[in-house]
């Protein structure tokens, strides 16, 4: 059926849901039809709050499921972490080879120019260009001595790095070694954990059954905004936002079994109903 007579059918069944036109107390004719909609309520409600307390459940374990990833997700920023150590060591011995070789080659340098100046000082006859040159040999010596210092500096601190690195890549070895049984775990963790999701899916499609699709509408769609979408009444109220239920809405909510809260639409019910 399409078009306004099917939109007209519709729109009296909806009308049921929200019984904008119960008069100040049912009529003798329609009272019958109102306990058989409150007999259906009850039924249907008992079903719903069923659902409800079953969600519940299922939120347990999707946060579960959640929880199990994060861990999982921290555990390898861990092991990234812990190998950006291992590599923070191989970069300072690598610039520590660097500097090595830097001196090597000025050392060369330096012992180039000592050559070089000695064949120079054979060939100075005055005495005076003499004393200066044999002066400034010294002063060379001095100057490789103390690089040669440095080169011996640089080496050992290569030792050094070079034992430091032998720890700390055997307690790397070993961290990453534990970490990665614990992803293993926790992978084996969340297996278990979605294939009860999984099953929980199949039983929750039979839980739907014989719920009013009104209810499992409004119900849904809270569901994807709070934590919480259906609450019970408490002292004639929303017991999450505290909205007071005139005694019209009390009256619509006993007829229908479920109203929905005016102020934060979470769906209300009497907690002695089922
Ligand atoms: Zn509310």
């Amino acid at each position: 059926m399409c078009g306004p007579i099917a939109q007209g059918l519709e729109q009296s069944a909806h009308n049921r849901k929200v019984p904008g036109s119960i008069p100040g107390g049912p009529t003798n004719l329609n009272r019958a039809k109102i306990i058989e909609g409150n007999i259906m309520s009850h039924q249907s409600l008992k079903k719903f709050i069923d659902l409800i307390t079953f969600d519940q459940q299922l939120i347990i374990l999707q946060k579960k499921s959640q929880d199990i990833q994060k861990n999982i997700f921290r555990y390898q920023q861990e092991i990234q972490q812990v190998e950006d150590r291992k590599t923070k060591i191989e970069l300072k011995e690598q610039e520590l080879q660097r500097q090595l070789g830097q001196q090597e080659i000025l050392l060369k340098e330096l012992q180039d120019n000592e050559q070089s100046f000695l064949k120079n000082i054979e060939k100075v006859s005055a005495s005076r260009e003499y004393d200066a040159a044999v002066k400034e040999l010294e002063h060379l010596r001095v100057i490789q001595s103390s690089e040669e210092q440095k080169l011996m500096q640089i080496h050992n601190k290569i030792n050094n790095v070079k034992k430091e690195e032998v720890a700390i890549f055997q307690q790397v070895h070993e961290e990453i070694l534990k970490l990665e049984q614990l992803i293993e775990y926790e992978k084996q963790n969340l297996d278990l954990v979605d294939k009860e999701l999984l099953s929980i899916d199949n039983a929750r499609n039979e839980k739907l059954q014989g719920i009013s699709s009104d209810w499992l509408e409004m119900y849904e769609m809270m569901r994807g905004r709070v934590s919480d979408p259906v609450v019970p009444l408490q002292q004639d109220s929303c017991s999450a936002c505290f909205y007071g239920l005139t005694p019209r809405d009390l009256q619509i909510l006993r007829y229908n079994g479920i109203l929905q809260c005016k102020d934060c639409y979470r769906l209300l019910y009497e907690q002695s109903v089922p």
